[in-house]
């Protein structure tokens, strides 16, 4: 029994490598602030991990407690359009005012004005990249798409951290499904030695 025991605690741990030893990736998170951003905050604290968050910025004006709450977070807060709306439809004045709604909104909240922005649905082109960028945006898309905005389990989410690669961008959402994939992400970015950093490092 002793024996049993003992064997049992002295065994060797499963070897692990290095935190940040195979470099880092970006987790980012769409649509927020909303009802589950408490909920993503405690879970991505909970397992010391930062992320970007791309929020819209009429969420925001709704809840400038949550978009202040992120920041406290550790979050990295940028920009995913004022209104959610797919930019490729609108005219070039039309997404300037979009992106510089929000660019607005959260530098009143956070004193940070963001240098990022996701375009919803990940619809863009040149013109919409080109506005962005009058309005000191980069434009970021992702490397790796976990399809949790339709539906995909907490395991499939992170099987798709599986797949990142050193300097990749998981698109996931301020959502349930989501949060709920947090312990298990946390864990195989633990196993293959990747950190959680923000995209312009990724
Ligand atoms: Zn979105």
């Amino acid at each position: 029994m002793l024996l049993a025991c003992c064997l049992a605690v002295f065994a060797a741990p499963r070897s692990a490598p290095a935190p940040c030893s195979a470099g880092s990736v970006a987790l980012t998170f769409d649509d927020g602030p909303r009802s589950t951003t408490p909920a993503l905050l405690d879970a991505l604290e909970r397992h010391q991990l930062r992320a970007t968050l791309f929020v819209v910025g009429a969420h925001a004006d709704a809840h400038p407690e949550l978009v202040r709450a992120s920041v406290r977070a550790g979050m990295w807060v940028e920009n995913h359009s004022y209104t959610h709306a797919r930019l490729t439809r609108l005219d070039d004045a039309q997404v300037v005012a979009e992106l510089r709604a929000t660019q607005d909104v959260l530098r009143r909240l956070t004193g940070r004005t963001p240098t990022l922005m996701r375009p919803p649905y990940l619809a863009t082109d040149a013109r919409v990249r080109a506005a962005a960028r009058r309005v000191g945006l980069t434009e970021v898309l992702a490397t790796v798409d976990t399809h949790d905005s339709r539906g995909a389990s907490a395991e499939a989410i992170a099987d798709a951290a599986e797949r990142l690669r050193p300097g990749g961008i998981l698109l996931m959402h301020d959502r349930v499904q989501a949060i709920d994939a947090i312990p298990r992400i946390a864990d195989v970015l633990a196993e293959r030695g990747l950190c959680a950093g923000p995209v312009s490092s990724a």
